[in-house]
């Protein structure tokens, strides 16, 4: 790790560890921009996210990107929300946007932007391309133009409003912007060539008529400007140098450019990369809403939402989305992550970071018949095992405890090295105990384990050297909180959720069983951590206080297990076995 996670936002990193600048393609081109003096030597890119959903795990990776390269090559990176769409945008989404990116550490300093500011420059700017002969008004309703714009293998046709005069078409622009036609009447579209082999430059729609109500501008406009045309003049207007988009904006390109060459501004060069894809999840704002809006998860910051705010509830701090980012690199081709190697991070993040304290998740209760029903004790506990400036607790014992179910085997296999009948165990950092009896109810379901202590191994300690293999982790049910207690597994069920089966959507592939609910049991420190906090359950995994807690019942989700798979998926491709 090339930075230790705190509970601030640390600044975004460069490309990884040892990993100068210049380690990917776009980093190349940068370096190469810098060496001719393209830009003077400046480096001003922008995150661009419009307004419509929350940010995913593949925003992390654009804004690591964008106000990464920005940080190395000592340049700038604009937060600019793509505002253009009047009826998906919302201010909750501009809010949530905000904290996210920070969050991650993406600072932009004074320069907040939106498009929608640029409304009425573009809008001049449009009566230019008019006046140029560039653009015209169509009546053309849109089903029309779809027919009109020809396939892949044919040409397209032209409209028949395509030769109006400059005069007559800077009339019904005007008309449009005054409100005199309803939503779909007409369009302006870009003059370029009906018969071009990409088919964004057949004669593009820069302006639609939309008779609603703007997040920031409120009803000052009833036309509203297309994406394509937005952008590179937004990019275009704020200096950007490296336009950085996802790969399917590469046909888009040549639009972007002709825009800005033929009015004759300052022309960023777009660069594409390719979008990050997760196994199990998805990472498309308009999937993640269907989530959200079906009640199949509990709204955006569900902890199995790859949303960055659901990945915060989670328990990930930002370091470990960053490394995550910094290993799945930049490239040109599309692929898919494992998300093993997402969790790989979570886990070299906070390992370093994270207290570790004990919880039981599935408890069964243990009395210890040699131990006085009057005493307790404690015991000094220290917060990280190999890190002293944790500090320490207390921790209460008596004599009635708390173990993990599965600590427990009435018939144990080989290598068990945990309790069962007539075995010692070590009561992590207290005492041996050894299991003498065992209690069920009627349906043969373990409810107490009868025990006696050996008080000389006071500390887990065995002043004889016995050996005693097994060490489990325990509550003092005295003093221990009852808790609540959330698992969570992989929201979908299958590695590619989009790929479902015929007629269905890829909601059919959602894991039924994502979220499990445990009432365990946690020692009084635990339960005192502050909300939003990610501790170390011992031997169980990490865990995060959710903001559900109350003062009786605190409520912990399971960020991740400690069984590291990537680790073994690694080895296993390394040859090295498991
Ligand atoms: P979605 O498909 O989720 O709606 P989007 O691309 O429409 O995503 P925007 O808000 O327009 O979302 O994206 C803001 C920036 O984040 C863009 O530059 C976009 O290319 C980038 N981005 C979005 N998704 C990914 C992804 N999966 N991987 C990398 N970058 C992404
Ligand atoms: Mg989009």
């Amino acid at each position: 790790m090339s930075q230790t996670a705190t509970d601030d936002a640390p600044s975004i990193p460069s490309s990884g560890d040892g990993a100068g600048p210049g380690t990917d393609f776009i980093r190349a081109i940068i370096i190469a921009d810098n060496a001719t003096n393209k830009y003077g030597g400046r480096v001003h890119t922008r995150f661009p996210p419009e307004p419509n959903g929350y940010l995913h795990l593949g925003h992390a990776k654009s804004i690591c990107l964008n106000f990464g390269v920005a940080t190395e090559f000592h340049g700038k990176c604009n937060l600019r929300f793509d505002d253009t769409n009047p009826t998906k945008e919302e201010v909750e989404y501009v809010d949530s946007i905000r904290e996210d990116v920070r969050w991650l550490g993406g600072d932009w300093e004074d320069r907040e932007f939106y498009a929608s500011d640029y409304f009425e420059r573009l809008y001049e700017f449009a009566e230019r391309l008019i006046v140029l002969g560039k653009a015209y008004v169509d009546d053309l309703t849109a089903d029309q133009i779809r027919e009109h714009r020809g396939t892949l293998t044919e040409p397209g046709r032209e409209s028949p409003y395509r030769e109006r005069g400059v005069e007559e078409n800077l009339d019904l622009f005007r008309r449009m912007r005054a409100g005199e036609f309803p939503d779909g009447a007409r369009v302006l579209r870009a003059k370029i060539d009906m018969a071009a082999p990409n088919l964004v430059m057949r004669d593009p729609t820069l302006y639609r008529i939309r008779h609603a109500s703007h997040h920031r501008t409120g009803d000052a406009w009833c036309i509203y400007p297309m994406y394509d045309y937005t952008h590179c003049l937004s990019d275009s207007i704020e200096g950007i140098t490296h336009s950085l988009c996802t790969l399917e904006f590469a046909n888009n390109r040549e639009l972007y450019d002709w825009v800005l060459e033929t009015l004759g501004v300052y022309r960023p060069e777009q660069t594409e990369f390719a979008r990050l894809n997760v196994t199990y999840t998805v990472l498309s704002k308009r999937k993640l809403i269907q989530l959200v809006d079906g009640g199949h998860v509990s709204g955006w910051d569900d902890p199995r939402m790859p949303t960055l705010c659901g990945l915060r509830r989670r328990g990930v701090p930002p370091q470990a989305l960053k490394e995550f980012c910094s290993r799945v690199g930049i490239a040109k081709v599309n692929s898919t992550v494992e998300y093993a190697m997402l969790e790989f991070c979570i886990r070299e993040a906070l390992n370093e970071t994270a207290p570790r304290l004990m919880g039981v998740v599935d408890p069964v209760k243990v009395v210890i018949e040699n131990y006085p029903e009057d005493r307790t004790e404690t015991f000094d506990m220290p917060l990280h095992p190999e890190d002293p400036a944790f500090g320490s607790r207390k921790v209460s014992f008596s004599r009635e405890l708390y173990i993990e179910r599965e600590d427990f085997s009435l018939a144990p296999p080989p290598k068990y090295h945990r309790l069962a009948p007539g075995r010692e165990v070590r009561l992590r950092y207290a005492y041996m105990i050894t299991c003498r009896d065992v209690v069920k109810d009627a349906q043969g379901q373990v409810t107490e384990l009868r025990c006696t202590y050996d008080p000389a191994t006071r500390g887990g300690r065995t002043p004889d050297g016995r050996k005693v293999k097994g060490t489990i982790h325990w509550v003092d049910a005295r003093s221990g909180v009852p808790a609540t207690i959330r698992l969570y597994g992989q929201l979908f069920a299958v590695p590619d959720p989009e790929n479902a089966p015929e007629g269905e959507t890829f909601l059919a592939n959602l894991n039924p069983d994502s979220l499990t609910v445990r009432k365990g049991f946690v020692e009084p420190a635990l339960a005192a951590v502050g909300c939003g906090k990610t501790v170390q359950f011992e031997r169980v995994g990490y865990f995060c206080k959710d903001r559900d807690s109350t003062e009786d019942n605190p409520v912990f989700n399971r960020t991740v297990t400690l069984r590291d798979t990537w680790a073994r998926i690694v080895r296993n491709a390394e040859g090295q076995g498991a």
